[in-house]
């Protein structure tokens, strides 16, 4: 469908919002650039100056995880200081009233926890990057601790229960997706009676599938995106502009 003039599409989410029972988010990098957590993939962003640091670069290599650590410190103030915008406020909101069970994110920046979901209900299908875990015990390290170390010794401290590498909580490229995570969004994307999808370009697959099984599964969908998606054409509703501004007047307090 074609997005109508911001002002009505945001009147027609509100209806569409209002009479929808089980509401599911799914969430990508345009609800957190308000923030100030930078969309890695966009033209400009940290991914077209650095290549991303593939899942078996990491294991292969000692200097290819200290790399990957620098990197994660460098961009530490982003991730320490950002705090939920009105996009995650107004999800939030709307989890109180009880319409939405749970959230399904592309992000790893935490900022729906923050905003006030459980991490029960926050289906992170990339990982978490404000802490790590032992990728042999599954043992989970503070980023702090990991800095201290890696600053004394001049490299990344090794898990202290079984010697495995420590790696923050993401999914790098190469990595297998998280199996739980991708089955309870599928089960999520079949209950719900409304699907918004939300800052995501929906490109990364097999995630933006989600979309299409709640449209197939009878579920409205809703695309909320500053830029045109290959999926509005199959949506109910399209509204597009930024995040917060659309989302804002959900926010109850
Ligand atoms: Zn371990």
């Amino acid at each position: 469908m074609i997005a109508p003039p911001i002002e009505s599409g945001i009147a027609q989410l509100r209806n569409l919002v209002e009479a929808a029972d089980v509401i599911v988010p799914f969430t990508g990098a345009g609800i957190s650039t308000e923030c100030g957590i930078p969309d890695f993939r966009s033209p400009g962003g940290l991914w077209t100056k650095y290549q991303p640091i593939p899942f078996k670069a990491f294991i292969a290599s000692a200097d290819m995880r200290s790399e990957s650590w620098r990197r994660r410190f460098a961009m530490d103030p982003q991730f320490s200081t950002a705090r939920p915008g009105c996009g995650h406020l107004a999800l939030a909101s709307l989890h109180r009233l009880g319409k939405i069970p749970a959230v399904i994110t592309q992000n790893i920046d935490n900022l729906h926890q923050a905003s006030g979901f459980a991490d029960d209900n926050v289906v992170e299908l990339h990982g978490n990057t404000t802490y790590a875990t032992c990728l042999d015990c599954a043992r989970r390290y503070e980023l702090a601790w990991v800095r201290e170390r890696f600053e004394a010794a001049g490299n990344a401290p090794d898990c202290v229960a079984c010697g495995g590498h420590i790696k923050t909580a993401t999914i790098s490229f190469g990595q297998a997706m998280p199996e739980d995570a991708m089955q309870r969004a599928e089960e999520l994307s079949r209950a719900c009676d409304l699907f918004l999808a939300i800052g995501s370009s929906l490109v990364v697959w097999p995630a933006a599938g989600f979309p299409l099984v709640a449209k197939r599964s009878g579920a409205r969908l809703i695309i909320i995106n500053r830029d045109p998606t290959d999926f509005d054409d199959v949506a109910d509703l399209v509204v597009r502009a930024d995040i917060g501004r659309i989302l804002k007047p959900f926010i109850t307090h």
